[in-house]
């Protein structure tokens, strides 16, 4: 057994393919000790996902993945252990899911302007409760055969500043930061090798460093082997813990369960941080 956790999964509660329990059985398949949920946005999959872990013997990392937007592009943060009855962490949520419903309507009149008809109700039943998130818009394009792929559809039109791009409202990634914290949670920059210019990245952690990030995501299955050693050594020299995982979302991204992951000593110092966080008058972790 794989005495790991992976510590970055997401669900049908965000724009994953399989449910928590699914992901929870996944993980058993693939020999881990433990798992986090993390969803765009939403605390949904926690319960469900909670009570399959008790069942399989695994340990269950309650988490999210609050979209944030800084000057030049998208940027997400991990928040692991925040107390699902925070009020301002439940409005930021509530917010953001309203703003992708919006945002979604905004990028389909965009595509149908680029002749790329995509029918919104359909778009709406693939996300069915989650919040509209752009692999759903992505999928529906696959089914209407304007696309090959999802990745296909974020090249051509969905990415960050293409031609079906729509800026979202979200929250700065310092308050990103300072929610998950105030809720009781620790932070962590998720895969900051997928950004475009890393210095600007650097530049970020050590702007979150002082708001209280607690850890980077080195260890992230889409940077390739000179990624990770690199943001290793980035957080390594400020002290920051350094997480691992799949970023699974089931059939609509490559990477498997488990494909990268966290040492349980890694995720016990983690946890150290949201009870720190909790001691700093943030609410009770969960
Ligand atoms: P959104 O939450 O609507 O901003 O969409 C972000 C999600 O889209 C990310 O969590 C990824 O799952 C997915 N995504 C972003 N870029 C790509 C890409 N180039 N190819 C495939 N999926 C992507
Ligand atoms: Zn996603
Ligand atoms: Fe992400
Ligand atoms: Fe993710």
């Amino acid at each position: 057994m794989l005495v790991s956790l992976d510590l970055h999964t997401h669900t049908i509660c965000s724009d994953g393919t399989t449910t928590p329990a699914e992901n929870v059985a996944l993980a058993v398949e693939a020999g881990l000790t433990g798992i986090a949920i993390t969803d765009h946005d939403t605390l949904d999959g926690w319960e469900e996902a909670e009570q399959a872990c008790r069942r399989a013997g695994l340990r269950f990392v309650p988490g999210v993945e609050l979209s944030a937007e800084d000057d030049t592009a998208s940027v997400h943060v991990l928040g692991y252990w925040v107390d699902p009855a925070d009020q301002a962490l439940r409005e930021e949520c509530d917010r953001l899911r309203n703003e992708r419903a919006h945002r979604a309507r905004r990028i389909i009149e965009l595509l149908d302007g680029l002749g790329v008809a995509v029918d919104p109700a359909r778009v709406e039943r693939i996300a069915g409760e989650a919040p509209i998130g752009r692999p759903h818009i992505a999928q529906a394009m696959l089914e209407a055969g304007h696309v090959g792929s999802i990745d296909e559809a974020f090249e051509r039109y969905l990415a960050d500043r293409g031609p079906a791009w729509v800026v979202k409202h979200a929250v700065t990634p310092e308050d990103a930061v300072r929610l998950i914290r105030g809720a009781g949670g620790a932070a962590v920059l998720a895969h900051p090798g997928l950004r475009a210019a890393e210095a600007a990245a650097v530049d970020l952690i050590d702007r979150l460093l002082a708001v209280g990030l607690a850890g980077v995501e080195a260890d992230h299955a889409g940077h390739p082997a000179e990624a990770v050693a690199y943001w290793r050594g980035i957080a390594a020299d400020r002290g920051l813990l350094v997480t691992g995982s799949s970023d699974f979302h089931g059939t609509r991204k490559e990477a498997r369960m488990g494909a990268a992951t966290t040492p349980p000593a890694v995720v016990d110092a983690l946890r150290g941080r949201a009870d720190a966080a909790v001691a700093a008058g943030g609410s009770q972790s969960w």
